[in-house]
């Protein structure tokens, strides 16, 4: 008997650490699958085709919305963000949990579409964080910065339609904290009923 696969959605401000903390879970759990997004954003230093975005222009990225092969996407700043469809349905089919990093707007998209998805917001533990950590990274300009504050506000205000909300005060301390709301999930009873089929007639 295993347990089904689960739909993980993290959103969060930019700068609140998503992408620290979500490397930090899934280097602990070879079940749980990294949902690559298409994007129309240019892809900064390091970052890898096909590994952290499937970097395409506006005119890939509309076609892609016309051949229905996108889950859900959204405007995010000045760029459009997108979830592939196929690997999302070829990973759930295979057991595997699949874990997604989108924005508000492409979170409740999914929500809508999948009633059964955990929903994460991360937040670092107070909002001036957010712009100390942009800052920091270095990889956005000055407008960018600004744009993605702006957004944060925002963010923070569909916070409450989260499951749970995680603050990224220490990196290893939210990834304990988000592996912890995915074991929870897995031990629901609704979701280990299979376990009991062969006992009682449900
Ligand atoms: P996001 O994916 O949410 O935009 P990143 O993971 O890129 O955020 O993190 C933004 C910056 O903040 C990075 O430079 C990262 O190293 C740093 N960072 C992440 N978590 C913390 C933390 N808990 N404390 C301090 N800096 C952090
Ligand atoms: P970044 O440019 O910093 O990589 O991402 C900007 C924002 O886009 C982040 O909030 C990230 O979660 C979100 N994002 C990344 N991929 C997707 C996606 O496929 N769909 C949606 N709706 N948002 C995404």
């Amino acid at each position: 008997m295993t347990d089904c696969g689960k739909m993980i959605v993290v959103s969060g401000p930019s700068g609140a650490g998503k992408s620290t903390v979500l490397s930090r879970v899934m280097a602990a759990d070879r079940s749980i699958v990294f949902s690559v997004s298409a994007t129309t954003r240019k892809p900064r230093e390091g970052e890898r085709e096909g590994v952290n975005y499937f970097f395409t222009d506006q005119a890939g990225f509309c076609k892609m919305i016309e051949n229905g092969e996108l889950l859900e996407y959204a405007q995010y700043v000045e760029n459009h963000y997108g979830t592939p469809r196929t690997p999302v349905e070829e990973n759930l089919k295979k057991g595997l949990s699949v874990l997604f990093d989108i924005e508000v707007q492409g979170a409740m998209q999914l929500k809508s579409l999948c009633p059964e998805a955990i929903l994460i917001f991360v937040i670092p533990p107070d909002f001036s964080q957010i712009e100390n950590r942009l800052r920091a990274r270095g990889t956005d300009s000055e407008k960018k910065i600004l744009q993605r504050i702006k957004t944060a506000r925002f963010e923070y205000s569909m916070a409450m339609n989260y499951d749970y909300i995680v603050i990224n005060d220490d990196p290893d301390s939210a990834a304990n904290e988000i592996k912890s709301i995915i074991t929870a999930e897995k031990c629901r009873a609704r979701n280990r009923q299979n376990y009991l089929t062969e006992v009682c007639s449900l």
